[in-house]
């Protein structure tokens, strides 16, 4: 745990400078744009203990897949997402003593993530070893009004002296992977372009090839004066700056303004990179840094104006959900269809920035409600233009007939994770993305979204499942052998409940689509069917299945379990773990773990979570009740499940207690591995902790239906849904809801069971 992050309803910060803590700032204080992103490196040198990263959306490289018994199947390679120019990097000296935080004396240091304007922002008064004193203060951001660019601005002031600051300004390429081995690296330089005032470098990464040219250009003042110091130039492989210096008398400010930009073979032909960059950085350039600064201001209020949550008294958590919300507006605009959301995003390495099925099972409900639907939309493309990797990926593991297996952990589509516990059992992935278009399209209603992606996808899933469904002689049922569930401490297992039960809904999904768009678009239909080979006799198969599944139940504690044979285990509550030992994976051995009750994160409750209409509160409550209390949340997707299920009991103070361990997760680092970047995906899971648990936001019947809980510690809230055509924003409190139509169509609504119509840009206040 951590505490030094004050609390503040709108920014992160950290005051008094500690060097200890500066790789979780790092994270804590990345910034990204969709495009690109990176944790918040200081500018100037620093030798102390730090984490350089700097990544550009999509740009990975395949390492080759090395492990002790190879397995066939396994992929031949896992991605690594890769640490790409350092563009903010400059060197400072104050008459020839360079600033470095981890030699020289630092005061008043304060480092503010400013969330509402989306820019960084860093201030500290060095002494230096010559008695000389400064003051320093640094803004930088990403752009996401030009979102190949970034900028920055550093500010020098000589406090008791005048004299000469010598600025060297950089791109490095040089830069080497926290992940590698033996500091291998993956760039090879391609061309350079170096100028006094601007610098552009192009390297390439190995194998792939992506090419990436980071480019900057700079400009410098003494208070508002702008100057034009003569500047030098100089080289190494991957690494090209320039360098000048200037007189500053005692009281003047000495400002540098850095433009950066990176574009990449993704997005431009190879030949024109320098090109491109070239162009953006006189565009940006152009524009100045005021405006670009101001630009980017009002482009965060715009998208906060969409999504932002408030929270009334009760300033620790208003600043969670704000974090929540802003870190994952910086990983995915929807801009981009070959991308998505990693579980890091652009705060660190682990998890090769690649993407899981993090993405449909959690972060799907936030982008459907707070952007436009073409954002949610991109994600499921994403994976409908992946299904003929996935198909085979299924090949590759016997199965046939164009079934297919998405895979656990992927950058293109292809299985890059190499663990056969995960590789070919985590297989309940494939239900979350065929949930995800079910999800997706009652949200929208944009039922064509089946005919154009949907149902191919269905189809190649629910072959999948079908063929993994195998029939038991001796129980005379269908059984699933071999799995693991969302619960990674188990491996191997039969019968797993939660994805018996997601396959048997895809199967009966997948039919239904079918017949919808055959009766729908009958050309489509047709064409789907002649690409896919699809009859809908296929289904003969798949309504057997539905029908004779066996799920592993225990009469006499009336509970699905979570596994055939989850009962011979020896149940033990996890409150009754020693501190010391928590958690678990940090200090058991894979094997005690695997033999024991634990649960990493929901698994039973996650399929009902998903399909909560199936069963009764009185059962929720039973499987809570049972599962819950030997669930250890080592997931950071584990908690927003369960605040969820605790807010729908009417159980606030629990849901509470969960809400905030999903919410304030990385801010009080409660799993101590902050350090390495930012739990991105589950911060989607805070957000529906948030609107689906204390707001009980659901959608059924083409309709929005709230059922409202306001926990003890809140004066009130009030967050905005997105919703087809209409934008409702609700406010909560003890008085009662009001619900505001903030669109110009009118619509109705459901409030703990009672319709209510809200006209056109009107409100509604419901009692308590
Ligand atoms: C979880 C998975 C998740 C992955 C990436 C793992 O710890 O068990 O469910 O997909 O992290 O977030």
């Amino acid at each position: 745990m951590i505490d030094f992050i004050k609390p503040d309803e709108w920014c992160i910060i950290e005051e008094g400078f500690n060097p200890d803590r500066h790789e979780q700032c790092e994270a804590l204080f990345a910034l990204g744009n969709g495009k690109m992103g990176g944790r918040a490196n200081f500018e100037e040198r620093y030798s102390g203990k730090t984490l350089q990263g700097n990544y550009v959306a999509g740009v990975y490289y395949p390492d080759k897949t090395r492990v002790g018994w190879w397995k066939n199947g396994y992929p031949e390679y896992f991605a690594k997402v890769l640490n790409a120019a350092d563009w903010a990097g400059i060197r400072v000296w104050v008459d020839s003593e360079e600033i470095d935080l981890h030699h020289v004396e630092v005061s008043d240091f304060k480092r503010t993530l400013n969330m509402h304007e989306g820019v960084l922002y860093r201030t500290f008064k060095a002494h230096l070893s010559n008695n000389k004193e400064i003051e320093v203060s640094v803004t930088r951001f990403l752009s996401i009004v030009d979102d190949e660019c970034g900028a920055m601005e550093y500010t020098v002031k000589p406090l008791n002296f005048s004299g000469r600051i010598k600025v060297e300004s950089h791109i490095d390429f040089d830069v080497v992977n926290n992940d590698s081995n033996y500091d291998e690296k993956f760039w090879k330089e391609v061309e350079k372009d170096v100028a006094p005032n601007q610098v552009y470098i192009t390297a390439a990464t190995k194998k792939l090839d992506f090419h990436v040219c980071s480019g900057m250009r700079w400009q410098v003042y003494v208070d508002q004066e702008k100057i034009a110091p003569d500047a030098t130039t100089g080289e190494r492989d991957k690494y090209a700056s320039t360098m000048f210096n200037v007189a500053v008398t005692e009281g003047e400010t000495f400002r540098f303004v850095k433009f950066a930009t990176n574009v990449s073979s993704e997005n431009y032909p190879k030949s024109q990179l320098i090109t491109w960059a070239r162009e953006n950085l006189s565009k940006i350039r152009n524009k100045g840094y005021e405006k670009l600064l101001q630009e980017q201001k009002e482009a965060w209020a715009a998208k906060w104006a969409e999504s932002d949550i408030i929270v009334e008294g009760d300033v620790k958590a208003q600043q969670a959900i704000r974090f929540n919300i802003f870190q994952l507006n910086q990983t995915y605009t929807g801009e981009d269809e070959r991308l998505n959301i990693g579980p890091k995003g652009f705060t660190g390495e682990k998890y090769g920035g690649s993407t899981y099925w993090d993405t449909e099972a959690y972060c799907l409900p936030f982008y459907l409600s707070t952007a436009d639907k073409h954002v949610a939309k991109q994600l499921l493309v994403y994976r409908y233009k992946q299904l003929d990797k996935a198909i085979e990926n299924a090949e590759k593991l016997g199965f046939t007939g164009g079934a297919a297996l998405y895979p656990m952990v992927t950058m293109n589509g292809e299985e890059c994770h190499n663990e056969w516990e995960i590789t070919f059992e985590e297989i309940h992935r494939n239900g979350a993305i065929a949930y995800a278009i079910h999800k997706y399209v009652s949200y929208t209603g944009d039922e064509k979204h089946l005919a154009e992606y949907g149902l191919e996808v269905l189809i190649g899933i629910s072959r999948f499942w079908s063929q993994r469904i195998t029939f038991s002689e001796k129980r005379s049922k269908y059984v699933m052998l071999g799995v693991t569930g969302p619960n990674e401490y188990e491996n191997n297992i039969d019968n797993n409940f939660y994805t018996n039960y997601i396959s048997n809904w895809c199967l009966k999904y997948t039919k239904e689509v079918a017949q919808k768009v055959a009766q729908s678009d009958a050309d489509a239909y047709r064409k789907i069917c002649e690409k896919t080979g699809f009859d809908i006799k296929e289904t003969e198969r798949w309504d057997n299945i539905v029908a004779n599944m066996h799920f592993p139940y225990d009469e006499e504690l009336g509970i699905y379990l979570q596994q055939e044979n989850f009962l011979d285990k020896e149940i033990i509550p996890a409150a009754r773990l020693p501190q010391e030992q928590r958690p678990i994976n940090q200090h058991w051995s894979w094997d005690r773990i695997l033999r024991s009750c634990y649960i990493k994160q929901a698994d039973t409750l996650q399929g009902f979570y998903f399909f909560e209409s199936d069963f009764t509160d009185e059962e929720l409550a039973k499987h809570f009740d049972f599962y819950e209390p030997i669930t250890v949340h080592e997931s950071s997707l584990s908690p927003c499940v369960h605040a969820v299920q605790a807010a729908k009991l009417g159980r606030t103070e629990k849901a509470y207690e969960m809400y905030i361990r999903t919410a304030r997760l990385d801010l009080d680092d409660y799993n101590s591995e902050v350090h390495e970047g930012l739990h991105i995906t589950s911060m989607a899971g805070t957000w529906m902790a948030f609107v689906e648990g204390f707001g009980g936001m659901r959608v059924r019947d083409n309709q929005l239906h709230f059922n409202p809980t306001l926990p003890e510690h809140w004066k009130g809230y009030a967050f905005s849904i997105r919703f087809r055509d209409n934008v409702i924003r609700l406010h909560i409190d003890q008085a009662g809801v009001e619900m505001t139509n903030l669109s110009g169509e009118a619509i109705t609504v459901s409030v703990r069971g009672k319709h209510h119509t809200l006209p056109k840009e009107d409100k509604v206040f419901i009692k308590a």
